[in-house]
């Protein structure tokens, strides 16, 4: 299949082959005829399918005609994240370069009113993130001539809270308008949504429900906790890695582990939600060029990274929400190159790494390094911390399964009163 049969036009063919896509990835094939079509859509689709380009091509397509002298807001894309809504935007100038579409990017930690002067002064297609395009419309602008709305990656921002915005900007947008839903997983809370904006979608489901790309190599890696930054170091020594993502679970161990690096001479930038929008997209553009080898982020950030042809991630700490997982090492074997995943697993997040396992329907093999072993001493006292904690939650469970209220038989109104309680869980503050 060529991008040509697919029907898309010559403006956005040379655009593309510019770019060097030869032919069409699986979800490119099934998306593109399908919004040509004017069908809403339903996309299963992870980050490095070339899901952008999915809903972007068709979408340049049916916007291309611009009358410049009254031009309306007429594609309206939401992404969870800053970074990933300007990826976006830099992609879709990239395939629009030969039409006259006016394209926007719309994201917070830019001044509001600078971004009202470009939206005066005529644009046809918006990248926004929730919370800007909502304050965008707050002050005015007008989303009643949407013709196509795209969520992008909506399962991250439902876990991010965003249904809230999401729910007040769909009733605004016209009655017959065409919605493309794309996101990485498949979860109860994305059907509910799908249920509420889309109208007899077609559904694309481009790989197993929650597996990791194919092209992906994994592997966990069995040391202890204290040995994990020395690991890492060896890791990317030894293997001579050019350049490596690494994600860590928060923000205070990214520091930690970047302080950690710099000690073994390792070049590092570092992206966390406590940097700023200008210091982030400058730590990526460093990566990006080359100049630093090793790019430490947390999970906030592993959204919308899109790094040309990056051949390795190495979790550092696996995520607490096993979808994260999945995100994660997206990063990496993009539009069918092949990548490698490596996560540095402790004995406290071998529940975690099973929780991922499920998730994703395979075992990740687990090895472990020579001068890297789990020391068994250590692994017992830890094994005896993670059994008392254990025993703590059985105990926990007796006194919340002892208080629940019995129902008098006697009574009339009888029901079990289910105490509150509090979801034990780690909690850790996240990037
Ligand atoms: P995405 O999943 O949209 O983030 O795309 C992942 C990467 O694949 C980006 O660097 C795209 O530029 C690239 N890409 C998208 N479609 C193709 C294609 N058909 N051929 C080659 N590369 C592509």
């Amino acid at each position: 299949m060529s991008f040509e049969k697919l029907g898309v036009i010559k403006q956005l063919l040379s655009a593309i082959k510019d770019l060097g896509y030869e032919k069409p990835t699986t979800v490119q094939s099934r998306a593109i005829p399908l919004v040509l079509a004017k069908s809403d859509v339903f996309a299963t689709a992870q980050t490095g399918t070339g899901k952008t380009a999915a809903f972007g091509l068709p979408m340049l397509q049916r916007l291309r005609n611009v009358t410049p002298q009254a031009r309306v807001l007429r594609g309206l894309i939401i992404a969870p994240t800053r970074e990933l809504s300007i990826q976006i935007y830099e992609d879709l100038r990239g395939y629009a370069k030969n039409m006259t579409l006016n394209i926007a990017v719309l994201v917070g930690g830019k001044d509001l009113e600078s971004q009202q002067k470009i939206l005066k002064e005529g644009v046809d297609i918006v990248i926004a993130t929730p919370g800007r395009i909502m304050e965008h419309i707050d002050k005015g602008l007008n989303v009643s001539n949407i013709e196509i709305f795209v969520l992008d990656e909506a399962d991250r921002m439902l876990d991010m809270g965003f249904m809230k915005e999401i729910r007040k900007i769909h009733p605004l947008l016209p009655k017959r308008h065409q919605t493309l839903l794309f996101s990485a997983t498949y979860s109860d809370k994305v059907r509910k949504l799908s249920k509420l904006i889309l109208r007899k979608p077609e559904f694309i489901e481009t790989s197993k429900k929650n597996s990791t790309v194919d092209a992906i190599n994994q592997v966990a890696y069995m040391v202890d906790t204290e040995k994990k930054a020395p690991l890492l170091a060896y890791i990317i020594g030894s293997r001579n890695f050019r350049q490596v993502l690494v994600f860590t679970r928060t923000k205070a161990s990214a520091d930690e582990l970047v302080l950690e690096l710099k000690k073994d001479g390792l070049k590092c930038g570092i992206i966390h939600g406590d940097k700023t929008q200008a210091n982030r997209l400058k730590t990526l553009n460093e990566f990006k060029e080359g100049k630093t080898k090793v790019l430490v982020a947390t999970d906030i950030a592993s959204r919308g990274l899109d790094i040309e042809e990056l051949p390795f991630v190495i979790n550092y700490e696996l995520p607490s929400v096993p979808e994260d997982y999945v995100h994660r090492v997206g990063r990496t074997g993009r539009a069918g190159r092949e990548g490698m995943a490596i996560s540095l697993i402790d004995v406290y997040e071998k529940h975690d790494i099973r929780d991922i396992e499920r998730l994703i329907g395979m075992k990740i093999p687990q090895e472990t390094i020579e001068g890297f072993e789990p020391d068994p001493n250590v692994r017992r006292r830890d094994q005896d911390e993670v059994k008392l904690k254990s025993e703590h939650k059985k105990a926990e469970v007796k006194r919340i399964r002892k208080a629940y209220v019995k129902p008098d038989k006697n009574k009339k109104e009888t029901s079990y009163k289910k105490p509150v309680t509090t979801k034990k869980r780690k909690t850790t503050k996240r990037g």
